[in-house]
C-alpha cells in the first residue's frame, strides 16, 4: 500500500506531516510522490491566509476524479483549516468523497481511523475543540538526515489581532524537557547535525510548568548534547525574549548566532493595534543587547505591510526601523484579511494597490541593506554545514553559516552533512559564494 502527504503552511505543519508520514509507515504504507500512485492521500492544511485555503480546496477538488477511478483510495484532510467552527462539516458537504477529517489535536488517531474507514464506516470526522494531553513517542519520518525539527511546545496564548493560530492550535502546552532531550539524543545517535526547536512562540516555553524551567534552561541542556553541532529555534516573540535568554545564547557553544525576531510593524500605534505587546523602543533595546552580547549575530525579521489603518507616517516608521536595525533579511507579507480575527473587522483596510506600492519600497530598501551586509563578509572565513547540491547551480554545493546565510561553493558528495570552512569570495543579496579551505 502506498501513501502521499501533501503539506500546506508553516514549519509546524511540515513537522506534523513528518509525524503523519511516520504513522503511515508504521502501519505498513510506503511513500510515493504522485497522487495517482497512492492508496491513501493525506492533505495537511493551513488557514493562516484565505488564499491558502482556496488553493487547498482546489487541490482537494482535483482528487475527485482519482477517487472515482479508485474507490478504495482513502482521502484524509487534516490540520488547521478544519479546526475553524463548522469547517469540517462544510468540507464534507462540498467534497463528500473525502473519507477522514482530522483536527490539529487529533492527528495521532490517523492509523485507527484509517482502519475503521477500511472496515466500511462512512466519512469520519474527528475534530477536538480543546487540546488534549501531548502525545509523546509518535513515529516520525524525517525529511533528510542532516537537520531535524523538534517540536518543544504547542499552541499560542498571544492573540495577535491578525492571526488565526491561537484559535486553531489552542493554548500553549510545553513538552517536558526530558522528552525533548530524549528525542534529540536519538537524533544525535542517528547522525543528525542540527536541530530546529519549534513552537509558535518558543520564548514562552515552560511558562505552563509548575516548576521554574524556561526556554533558556532548555537551550542550556540541549547545548550539552555531544552529537548535535548546531541548535536553532523558531519562532521568537520579541516581547518574551529575555535578557537571560540573550546571555544563555551568548555563552552556548551550539546555539547559532541567528536571531529571527518578527517585528511586524515599526509604528507603535500599529503594534498596539496588532496586540504585539512591545514598542519599537523595546525592540531597539533588545537588538542592542543582542549586538552587545553576540557581536557576530545576524538578525532577521517578518514584516506585515498594509495592516488596517496603516498611514504613510506609520509606514515611514517601519522603513525607519529597517534603516536603524539593518536586518540581514526581512520576510515581508502583504496584510491579508483573515476572517475570524479581530483585524478582519477593523475599518480602514488599506487598498490593495497601496499595499503593493509600500511593499515594493520596503523590499527595495531591505534588499540593498542585505546586499551591503553580505558584501562585508567577503574575505572572511565561515563555518558551513553542507546540505546538498545547490538548487541554482547544479555542479555546486550549498550549505548554511551559523548565522543562517546560504553559501554556494565547489565541493563533492562526501562533504554533505559535514561542517567545512569556506572563504567567502563574493556576495549576492540572498547568498554568498566561496571556496572551501582545505
Ligand atoms: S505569536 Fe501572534 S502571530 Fe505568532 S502564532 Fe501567536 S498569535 Fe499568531
Amino acid at each position: 500500500m502506498k501513501y502521499l502527504v501533501k503539506t500546506f503552511g508553516c514549519q509546524m505543519n511540515e513537522h506534523d506531516s513528518e509525524i503523519l508520514a511516520g504513522m503511515m509507515e508504521q502501519i505498513g504504507y510506503e511513500q510515493v510522490e504522485r497522487p495517482e500512485d497512492a492508496d491513501a492521500i493525506i492533505i495537511n492544511t493551513c488557514c493562516v491566509r484565505e488564499s491558502a485555503e482556496n488553493r487547498i480546496i482546489g487541490y482537494i477538488g482535483n482528487l475527485k476524479k482519482l477517487k472515482e477511478q479508485n474507490p478504495g483510495l482513502i482521502i484524509t484532510v487534516s490540520g488547521c483549516m478544519l479546526q475553524q467552527p463548522g469547517a469540517a462539516e462544510k468540507l464534507i458537504k462540498r467534497a463528500p468523497f473525502v473519507d477522514l477529517v482530522l483536527g490539529t489535536h487529533n492527528i495521532h488517531r490517523l492509523p485507527q481511523l484509517i482502519s475503521e474507514r477500511q472496515g466500511g464506516n462512512e466519512s469520519l470526522i474527528e475534530v477536538a475543540e480543546t487540546e488534549g494531553d501531548i502525545q509523546e513517542e509518535l513515529p516520525v519520518k524525517r525529511q533528510g538526515n542532516i537537520k531535524a525539527q523538534v517540536t518543544i511546545m504547542y499552541g499560542c496564548n498571544n492573540f495577535c489581532s491578525y492571526c488565526i493560530v491561537p484559535f486553531v492550535r489552542g493554548r500553549e502546552r510545553s513538552r517536558k524537557p526530558e522528552a525533548i532531550e530524549k528525542e534529540i539524543k536519538c537524533l544525535g545517535a542517528e547522525g543528525f547535525k542540527e536541530v530546529l526547536l519549534l513552537g509558535q512562540n518558543v520564548n514562552s516555553y515552560g511558562l505552563d510548568f509548575t516548576e521554574a524551567f524556561d526556554f533558556a534552561d532548555l537551550l542550556e541542556r540541549v547545548d550539552r548534547n555531544p552529537d548535535i553541532e548546531r541548535i536553532r529555534y523558531m519562532t521568537s516573540h520579541p516581547r518574551d525574549f529575555t535578557q537571560k535568554l540573550v546571555d544563555t545564547i551568548s555563552k552556548s557553544q551550539k546555539v547559532c548566532e541567528h536571531f529571527h525576531l518578527p517585528i511586524q510593524a515599526g509604528s507603535n500605534r500599529i503594534l498596539k493595534q496588532m496586540n504585539r505587546g512591545y514598542s519599537r523602543e523595546m525592540y531597539f533595546e533588545l537588538v542592542e543587547s543582542i549586538r552587545e552580547k553576540v557581536p557576530k549575530a545576524s538578525i532577521t525579521t517578518d514584516i506585515i505591510v498594509g495592516f488596517p489603518g496603516e498611514t504613510d507616517d506609520d509606514f515611514a516608521d517601519t522603513l525607519d526601523v529597517i534603516k536603524r536595525v539593518r536586518f540581514d533579511a526581512a520576510y515581508t507579507f502583504l496584510y491579508s484579511r483573515r476572517s475570524g480575527t479581530p483585524a478582519a473587522k477593523m475599518s480602514e483596510q488599506v487598498p490593495a494597490e497601496e499595499k503593493k506600492r509600500r511593499l515594493q519600497i520596503l523590499m527595495d530598501l531591505e534588499n540593498s541593506i542585505s546586499r551591503e551586509i553580505n558584501e562585508k563578509l567577503v574575505g572572511t572565513r565561515e563555518e558551513v554545514l553542507v546540505e546538498g547540491t545547490s538548487k541554482t547551480k547544479d555542479i555546486m554545493f550549498s550549505g548554511r553559516t551559523r548565522t543562517n546565510k546560504i553559501v554556494i561553493f565547489p565541493g563533492n558528495e562526501s562533504m554533505i552533512g559535514k561542517l567545512v570552512n569556506v572563504n567567502i569570495m563574493s556576495a549576492k543579496t540572498w547568498h554568498l559564494e566561496g571556496q572551501i579551505i582545505k
